[in-house]
């Protein structure tokens, strides 16, 4: 690592959030564990590792390329891809053993093109159904019935039918109530068929509404330390991710000079200035540029414009080039949540994690340990 600005992922801490959902959870309950988009930005493999570590039944990813990533890291849990792929994936899906998300006949019909009934062996489907949220999904009995006849097939494994909440994290629960008496519904259409795992709660849900827990859960965003708190109780998650730099420049400005493109500030008086090496193309979007960072255990206002590879920030006195600046996290006695700064631009914590590049190093953690540079290699290799 040769620039001053990097991601902290503390994988004790995720491991201690899975241990206290898995805790949390009724006892039958599965425990999926999303580890799409890297993992939230902290790093897939390594999540996935831990996750598994914790004791999660399940993985699950967005996209094809992610899921073959955990396979060629080696994890060997069953991994569950939330999307529909193209039909003609399917003998890769197999060969790499991963579970299809599937929302219409008409797939079925396409993928049989790939896959006759008696070759390619098994294939494992989560059916999914548009409750409410409105991307993706089979809505009407109709659509279900057309569905049926290739569920039948003695090739497939019903291994899911699922359904996802829009409004999970809403004080008001009004609207998930009704999604909920629609899957309720739903399950009762395929109560024919063996079904192995009926699933419709992701994080929040599933810690706010044991009772929707069901079959299994699908949990991403509470496994990284985020869930809407104060609307759950009985259970503690912490942060796993924080973000840092270094001076890397400061200086006076004088009352009445510009800074940042745009001449977006000037200053009012004579200040201090220092400069910190990361913008929006680490993710650091120019929508933070109202956030605060640390500097020596004292909040710092960002001011003028977020560049690309740079930020300014306003500073009590003149400090050292080199001296540590957090972004996310804490410095003595102080803290910036990543909560703080989502509530500010009005985005979800997931948003800014998922959104720090690739640029940024990330450095990995187990508690009272030295930085996992062996694991961070590893993974870079993929
Ligand atoms: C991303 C995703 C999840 C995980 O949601 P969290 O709120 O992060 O726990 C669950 N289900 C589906 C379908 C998803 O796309």
């Amino acid at each position: 690592m040769y620039r001053d600005t990097w991601a902290e992922i503390d994988l004790t801490q995720i491991r201690q959030n899975v241990v206290a959902i898995r805790e949390f959870l009724p006892r039958s309950t599965k425990l999926m564990a999303v580890v799409k988009a890297n993992g939230y930005g902290h790093g897939d493999i390594q999540t996935a590792r831990e996750a598994v570590q914790a004791g999660a039944d399940y993985l699950a990813v967005a996209y094809m390329e992610e899921a073959l990533r955990l396979r060629k890291a080696g994890l060997k849990l069953p991994i569950l891809i939330l999307t529909p792929i193209r039909p003609e994936l399917t003998p890769l899906a197999l060969k790499h053993d991963l579970m299809l998300t599937v929302t219409r006949a008409s797939w079925f019909r396409e993928m049989r093109a790939y896959k006759p009934v008696h070759t390619g062996g098994q294939l494992y489907v989560h059916i999914k159904m548009d409750t409410g949220l409105g991307r993706i999904g089979v809505r009407t009995v109709e659509e279900w019935r057309d569905m049926v006849p290739w569920l039948n097939a003695p090739d497939i494994v019903v291994d899911g039918v699922y359904t996802h909440f829009a409004t999970a994290s809403h004080a008001d629960s009004s609207y998930l109530e009704l999604q909920v008496r629609r899957f309720q519904e739903m399950k009762r259409w395929s109560s024919k068929l063996p079904v192995n795992h009926y699933h419709c709660a992701a994080s929040a849900a599933a810690l706010r509404f044991p009772e929707l827990c069901m079959d299994m859960v699908r949990i991403g965003a509470a496994m990284y330390g985020y869930y809407p708190k104060h609307l759950v109780t009985g259970i503690t998650l912490k942060p796993a991710l924080s973000l840092h730099s270094r001076l890397m420049h400061t200086k006076r400005l004088n009352q009445g000079e510009y800074l940042g493109y745009d001449n977006a500030y000037q200053a009012g008086q004579d200040q201090w200035i220092g400069t910190i090496p990361i913008g929006y193309a680490d993710g650091w979007s120019q929508s933070m540029r109202h956030a605060e960072v640390l500097v020596e255990g004292q909040r710092a206002r960002i001011i003028g414009k977020i560049s690309m590879d740079q930020i300014t920030v306003e500073l009590p006195k003149d400090v050292p080039v080199g001296t540590k600046v957090t972004l996310i996290g804490s410095s003595e006695e102080q803290s910036i949540s990543i909560q703080e700064i989502a509530d500010r631009i009005e985005v979800v914590p997931q948003e800014i994690s998922s959104s720090i590049t690739e640029r940024v190093t990330r450095i990995y953690r187990n508690r009272g340990g030295i930085p996992n540079e062996a694991i961070r290699s590893e993974a870079e290799a993929l």
